[in-house]
């Protein structure tokens, strides 16, 4: 049996006013934000969505349930930091992330090597493991009309001595 395992990881939240734009860790100027118990930072959502689905930790919601206030506007980050603990505590290490942020706008092109870095130190790992990736949906559906953004991530974890 081969000691990888893959992991893919999807989510969404709706862009209001009045919130700050917290996207890979990146406090982006943007006149808008997302909405969310946490800092709702949807792309380490997808991105810790996929992990724990690669070394069967179920899945965010049940790690961090949004009803318990202790999670109450905490940086996705950290989230990501223990995330990153368990998977060492079940022997896995990273191979790599890829993930892709789905928006209309900002343009976050310039954010994105920032992004992976932080998501890389809170995982302890290399920034070369992992790739950050933007596209808009040509105007389309929820994304494309501004009235949220989505993620897609996709990881591959290997099991070590074992
Ligand atoms: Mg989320």
């Amino acid at each position: 049996m081969t000691n990888l395992r893959i992991g893919h990881g999807y989510d969404v939240h709706r862009l209001v006013e009045g919130r700050k734009l917290i996207i890979g860790g990146v406090d982006i100027p943007w006149e808008k934000g997302l909405l969310g118990h946490s800092d709702a930072d949807v792309l380490v959502h997808a991105v810790m969505d996929a992990l724990t689905g690669a070394a069967r930790l179920g899945d965010i919601g049940k790690l961090f349930p949004d009803t318990d206030p202790a999670y109450a506007g905490i940086s996705s980050i950290k989230l990501l930091a223990h995330v990153g603990k368990l998977l060492g505590e079940k022997g896995y290490a990273v191979v790599n992330i890829d993930c892709v942020l789905l928006a209309q706008a900002p343009k976050v092109g310039p954010y994105r090597a920032q992004m992976a870095r932080n998501m890389a130190a809170a995982l302890g790992i290399d920034t070369e493991q992992i790739n950050v990736k933007a596209t808009t949906e040509e105007g389309l559906g929820f994304t494309g009309d501004g009235s949220g953004m989505a993620a897609h991530a996709v990881v591959l974890l290997e099991k070590l001595n074992g």
